[in-house]
């Protein structure tokens, strides 16, 4: 019996030791930057050269110059500006430039799921959201008539990609682009195809609401946790264990003013130009595609409840994670 005894205790020691040391060996790597307006992190559990982390934030930094609509060295900065050095249009009502295969390829993106969602996701609605400042302190609503005008400049119908001359044409002169509730989500499938290719087999990419998880933690899936919606940062609802996916949350509580007890948000209604009034508050969409994810979390969470249910269930290897205004939790399509 003594023998057993100290048999254990001798396999629960070595045991403990090779966990230590495994653990030692794989110590996460982290890397962070502030782009997009967002603290970005990336964190390999597995000996990712830390050199092709840091090349993730020089990728973060050139991603910024692309899809910016604030940097006025964007090239969406550019476009939304009209500037007449990239204009190639003849007729003085439409402009036309030559655009980046990234830029190309994300707006191609986001006019196919504006189409697929009944433009709840609308890329075109740049002059409505910018009436929105959500950064002021000042709080201000904006009046109903400049909502009206900006919204009849959203349509985008009006913004036409050209496969065979790589241009982008925009034939409503006062129309902007708005790519904020889908870059991130682009960003973060380059960034995890570029760290797939360079041998990464367990990482996270962070980029505020959007995660993609490559592979698993430690040999476990990963656990992530729903945000509490108003609550403290960190404070969760719910969880899901995923693998080799991306989560992407998109809630009011993200970036909102409050006026006569009513909440003002940045997710905007594009068939009212107002924050969106849904029965949800916060919406996380598990998919593969990040980009996919992050479009369809805004449209979602616009759509409501009812009309979410529906459209995730249509859609194959896609799932959700809903909180209507009560917080209450609707797991959906797992
Ligand atoms: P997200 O946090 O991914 O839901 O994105 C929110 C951001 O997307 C906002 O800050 C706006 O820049 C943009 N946005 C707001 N409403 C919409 C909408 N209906 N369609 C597309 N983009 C939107
Ligand atoms: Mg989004």
């Amino acid at each position: 019996m003594k023998t057993t005894g100290m048999l254990k205790i001798a396999i629960l020691i070595f045991s403990m030791t090779v966990l230590l040391s495994m653990s030692g060996c794989n110590e996460p790597t982290t890397v962070s930057g502030l782009y997009f307006d967002t603290l970005i992190t990336i964190t390999a559990y597995d000996n990712t050269n830390p050199q092709v982390l840091e090349s993730c934030l020089n990728m973060c930094a050139e991603y910024e110059l692309i899809f910016s609509k604030t940097n006025p060295a964007s090239e969406l900065y550019r476009i939304n500006s009209r500037d007449d050095s990239i204009n190639i249009s003849k007729d003085s009502t439409v402009f036309t430039a030559v655009i980046s295969n990234d830029l190309y390829e994300l707006l191609d993106c986001s006019l196919q799921l504006s189409q697929e969602t009944d433009n709840a996701f609308n890329p075109a609605l740049g002059q409505v959201i910018d009436l929105w400042d959500y950064k002021s302190t000042s709080c201000i609503v904006p009046d109903s008539t400049s909502v009206m005008k900006a919204l009849a400049h959203s349509n985008p119908d009006s913004i036409i990609l050209n496969p065979d001359t790589h241009t982008l044409t925009i034939t409503d002169p006062l129309l902007t682009i708005d790519l904020g509730g889908i870059a991130k989500g682009y960003v973060a499938d380059r960034l995890k195809e570029m760290l797939i290719q360079n041998g990464t087999i367990e990482a996270v990419i962070r980029l505020a609401g959007n995660i993609y998880c490559i592979g698993d933690k430690y040999g476990q899936s990963y656990k992530v946790g729903i945000q509490k919606p108003f609550s403290t940062r960190g404070e969760t609802l719910s969880s899901v264990n995923v693998s080799d996916t991306s989560v992407v949350t998109s809630g009011i509580y993200e970036r909102y003013f409050e006026v006569n007890n009513t909440i003002y948000h940045h997710i905007i209604d594009s068939h009212t130009g107002y924050p969106s009034q849904s029965d949800l508050i916060s919406v996380t969409i598990i998919c593969d595609e990040s980009v996919v994810a992050d479009a369809l979390s805004t449209a979602v969470l616009i759509m409501g409840k009812e009309k979410g249910i529906d459209y995730i269930d249509s859609l194959d290897n896609v799932s959700a994670v809903l909180v209507d205004s009560s917080q209450n939790v609707i797991n959906v399509g797992f």
